[in-house]
């Protein structure tokens, strides 16, 4: 665990590159530090590894202060990787991939395994370890740079833009090996890009920083959602904002609250009347607590003499699969269409009532904004529905009472 704890940076000129910043990286996560040029990104990652300390505050990595473990020690047992890959250039690629391992005093024959594993890992030919980084593509000797902070497993990596300098497309494979990397090493990774495409792309949390200022810190869904403030807004841009609000409508947006409803124990000739009273052909169940228990058709009661005995939780449907309030529109959209119900019940985290959402509010939503092209609404209903008998039906309700 790294944690900031009001970490300020004021370089000797008088610059203060980082002003009171808190935030703490659990093991294993992988973190984006985002922010204009000059926002004080690689200041507050250099403090990490103590290429920089803080002027007040501290840095605790496992509960420790980084001032109180020496520079060097700390160093080996934090990987690092910036833009110009950081090679030596008169050093063979072994030689560059196996320096910290070297400083550790590992066997050369274990390290020589290592350098070999990592190279067939990042999909390099054996051949180059006995070359030299300006024989290599920008690309190449970046998977190189990223072994070679891997090699001595370190709990901890930083990358300082490492891919800045590359083309898309030599950048997107990277991403997606040193994220998977990652989850493989199972390290810490903090990562300072500009590019919120990245950020988005690698990130568990993202922390944006604004003048020195950590604005900023969350999860990629919870900076789309809820951007902090204007920089934040303008760091995703106006395109991203928009489709993000789409993204993450939730159920409880669109939802009908308080449905109509009946009791368990309700006779079927009250619940015909408030049927009817209504002009709804389904009512849904509820116990004493509003909690969700069943679904009542017309078509079930109708079937049925409104002057038996019998009660609402004598013939209603209980095999009902209802959607979380808090659930996201989007994952849910394909079940609620393609649900044997007409509308689908909302339920909270405990199971009561809170809503329904309607096929037609869905469709109406998915086809205006969530699904561009028509491909996955296709075949959508091929079940049946329970009732699709239409609402007015005062034959049926007649019919029902006699
Ligand atoms: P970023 O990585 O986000 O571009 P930096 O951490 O490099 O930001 O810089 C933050 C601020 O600190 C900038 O105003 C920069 O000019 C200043 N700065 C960075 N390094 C030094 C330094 N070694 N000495 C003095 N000022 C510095
Ligand atoms: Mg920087």
């Amino acid at each position: 665990m790294i944690e900031f704890k009001h970490v300020e940076k004021v370089y000797p000129g008088g610059t203060t590159a980082v002003k009171d910043a808190t935030l703490t990286i659990e093991d294993g996560e992988f973190v984006c530090f985002i922010g204009t040029s000059g926002s004080g990104k690689t200041t507050a990652l250099r403090m990490i590894n103590r290429m920089h300390d803080p002027s007040s505050g501290e840095i605790l990595i496992d509960g420790q202060a980084t001032t109180s473990i020496d520079p060097v020690k700390l160093r080996r047992g934090i990987g690092y990787v910036i833009q110009q890959t950081g090679l030596m250039p008169h050093l063979t690629v072994y030689d560059n991939i196996v320096t910290v391992p070297r400083l550790l005093k590992w066997d050369e024959k274990k390290n020589r395994e290592i350098a070999e594993r990592l190279m067939k890992r990042v999909e390099l030919p054996l051949e180059y370890l006995d070359r030299y980084p300006s024989e290599l593509s920008g690309g190449q000797q970046q998977r190189i740079g990223v072994i070679r902070a891997l090699a001595a497993n370190p709990k901890i990596v930083l990358m300082d833009e490492p891919f800045g300098a590359l083309d898309p497309i030599t950048r997107e494979a990277l991403q997606e090996l040193v994220k998977e990397l990652q989850v493989e090493f199972g390290s810490t990774f903090v990562f300072v890009t500009h590019d919120m495409d990245e950020a988005l792309n690698l990130s568990d949390k993202i922390a944006v920083w604004h003048e020195g200022e950590l604005i900023q810190y969350d999860t990629p869904d919870e900076i789309l959602r809820n951007p902090a403030n204007e920089h934040v807004r303008g760091f995703l841009g106006e395109d991203r904002l928009l489709q993000a609000q789409t993204e993450f409508i939730t159920v409880k947006e669109i939802m009908i609250t308080q449905p109509l409803t009946a009791t368990m124990g309700m006779s079927l000739a009250r619940a015909i009347s408030v049927m009817r009273k209504n002009r709804v052909d389904s009512l849904f169940v509820v116990d004493d607590d509003h909690r969700l228990k069943g679904l009542l058709t017309l078509n079930d009661v109708a079937s049925r003499s409104a002057h038996s005995n019998l009660s609402v939780a004598d013939v209603m449907h209980t095999n009902l699969r209802p959607v979380l309030e808090d659930a996201l529109v989007q994952d849910t959209a394909t079940r609620i269409l393609k649900g044997r119900i007409p509308n689908m019940p909302v339920v909270d985290k405990e199971g009561h009532l809170t809503g329904l959402v309607t096929r037609t509010a869905l469709v109406n939503l998915v086809y205006n904004s969530i699904w561009g092209d028509e491909e996955e609404i296709d075949n959508l209903t091929d079940e049946p529905v329970i009732n699709p008998t239409p609402v007015n039906t005062s034959a049926t309700t007649e019919g029902a009472e006699k």
